[in-house]
C-alpha cells in the first residue's frame, strides 16, 4: 500500500540539518584536505584520566550510578567550581551530571519551556541553541550581534526583543564560533537588564577552562545571578574528552530538581566509565589543562597574526579554539568562499551563516591543530587570495 502521511512531527520536520555536516562529508570525501573546521581538541584525553578509567573498568564498576550522577564526582565538580569559578554548587542537589553540555543544555531547556515561551539566543551562536528551543516547545528569538563590536552582545539589544514571553536568554562565553568573551563589567550590564526583565540566563560555559587573556568570570559569580542561572559546563573542551560524552549542569535547587526528572526517564545516568575518569580530570588534571591551554594560545597567536597579514581581517578571539575573520573584502558570499577554498586549496572551514544571519561574511576557522597545519593552511589560503 502506498504510504500516505509523514509520521515524522511537524517540530522535526521544520529543522534543518546542521550546516557544518555537508561541509564535513564533503572534506571527508577529498585527500589532503586540512580541516580547520571541526570544533574539537586535537588532544588526546591525558594519560591519567584514560588509566582511571581502565581503573574503574578493572575494579568491574560497570552498573548505573545515582541519576544525577556519582557522589564523588558530583562533589568533585563542586569544588572544582569553586575553587575555579567561585561559584558554589550542593552537590547533593544543585548538579545533575550529564551526557555532555550537550543533553545538559537539553534537560535546562526542557524543564523551563512551555508550548510558545521565547529564549533569546545571541547569534553567530553555537548550531544547537535554536533547534533544542524548538524541540522544547519554544521559540527562539535571535539577536544578531556585530563583527563592528567583535561579535559581543549590546545590552540593550536584549531590551529590543523582550516580550512578556521571553524566559531565558542563552549566553556562550567564550563563544563558539567567534571567540568571544565577555568581562566582568559586560556580564553585569547584561546582569542589570536580565533581572530588570525577570529572565533566567542559561550560561554555557563550556570553554570556560579556554581564556588567554583575562580572567574567566563565570555568570553565576555576577552579584544576584547565581539564583537566575544555569551552569553549563563539560569535560569536552578543556580537558580534551569529546568521546567521553560528558558535561554538568548545576542550577539552584528547584531547577535541577525539575531538570532531574527528565534525566531520570531519558537518560538514567551518564556513562559510569566517563564518570570516574572526569573525577581524575578535575582533581588532578589542572597541569594538563594548562599544558593545552598555554599550546593553543601560541597557535591562536600564531594564526589570527597570519589571517590578518594575509588580509582576512580578524579580531584577537580572547577564549576557545575559533579565529573567526571576515572574508567581506573577498565579495563572495561565506559559503561560495568555504566551498571554493574546500574545492581549489582543500582547507575546510565553515561558513558563518549556518551560525545565524551575523556570521555572514564569516568564516569559523578552528585552530586546534598542529602548528605545521595551520601554518600550511594559511600558505594555502594566502595562495587562493592571491588568485581571486
Ligand atoms: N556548547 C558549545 C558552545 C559547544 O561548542 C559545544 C560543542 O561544540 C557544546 C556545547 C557541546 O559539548 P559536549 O561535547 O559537551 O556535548
Amino acid at each position: 500500500m502506498q504510504k500516505t502521511k509523514t509520521y515524522v512531527s511537524d517540530t522535526v520536520s521544520r529543522l534543518q540539518p546542521s550546516g557544518i555536516r555537508r561541509f564535513f562529508d564533503l572534506a571527508a570525501s577529498m585527500e589532503g584536505v586540512i580541516s580547520l573546521g571541526v570544533g574539537e581538541p586535537d588532544f588526546i584525553t591525558p594519560w591519567s584520566v584514560r588509566e582511571a578509567c581502565i581503573l574503574s573498568l578493572e575494579q568491574g564498576y560497570t552498573s548505573y550510578t545515582a541519576n544525577a550522577g556519582l557522589w564523588e564526582l558530583r562533589k568533585a565538580i563542586s569544588d572544582y567550581l569553586a575553587r575555579r569559578f567561585e561559584v558554589l554548587y550542593d552537590p547533593a542537589n544543585e548538579i545533575i551530571v550529564t551526557v555532555g553540555a550537550s543533553q545538559a543544555l537539553d534537560v535546562s531547556l526542557r524543564a523551563i519551556l512551555n508550548p510558545g515561551d521565547e529564549v533569546i539566543v545571541v547569534e553567530p551562536s553555537f548550531v544547537s541553541y535554536a533547534p533544542l528551543v524548538s524541540l522544547a516547545g519554544g521559540v527562539p528569538i535571535p539577536i544578531q550581534t556585530s563583527g563592528k563590536h567583535h561579535f559581543k552582545l549590546q545590552p540593550e539589544q536584549i531590551e529590543q526583543v523582550v516580550t512578556p514571553k521571553t524566559k531565558a536568554l542563552i549566553i556562550c562565553s567564550p563563544n563558539n564560533p567567534t571567540g568571544t568573551v565577555l568581562n566582568r563589567g559586560e556580564l553585569e550590564q547584561i546582569a542589570r537588564i536580565v533581572a530588570k526583565h525577570d529572565l533566567l540566563v542559561i550560561s554555557d560555559e563550556i570553554y570556560a577552562e579556554l581564556c588567554y587573556e583575562e580572567q574567566y568570570i563565570s555568570f553565576p559569580a555576577i552579584a544576584h545571578m547565581r539564583e537566575r542561572t544555569v551552569l553549563i559546563n563539560g569535560f569536552s573542551k578543556g580537558f580534551a574528552m569529546t568521546g567521553w560524552r560528558l558535561g554538568f549542569v548545576a542550577a539552584p535547587k528547584d531547577l535541577a530538581a525539575a531538570m532531574l526528572k527528565i534525566h531520570q526517564y531519558t537518560m538514567m545516568c551518564a556513562p559510569t566509565m566517563a564518570q570516574y575518569a572526569a573525577i581524575e580530570a578535575l582533581q588532578n588534571g589542572a597541569d594538563d589543562v594548562e599544558q593545552m591551554r598555554k599550546s593553543y594560545r601560541q597557535r591562536r597567536n600564531f594564526f589570527v597574526q597570519s589571517l590578518n597579514e594575509i588580509g582576512l581581517t580578524c579580531h584577537m578571539p580572547g577564549g576557545a579554539f575559533y579565529a573567526f575573520p571576515s572574508i567581506q573584502s573577498t565579495g563572495m558570499t561565506s559559503e561560495q568562499f568555504a566551498e571554493r577554498l574546500l574545492l581549489e586549496e582543500k582547507v575546510a572551514v565553515v561558513p558563518g551563516h549556518v551560525f545565524g544571519a551575523s556570521g555572514e561574511g564569516y568564516i569559523r576557522c578552528s585552530y586546534a591543530s598542529s602548528l605545521e597545519q595551520l601554518q600550511e593552511a594559511i600558505r594555502r589560503m594566502k595562495r587562493f587570495l592571491e588568485r581571486l
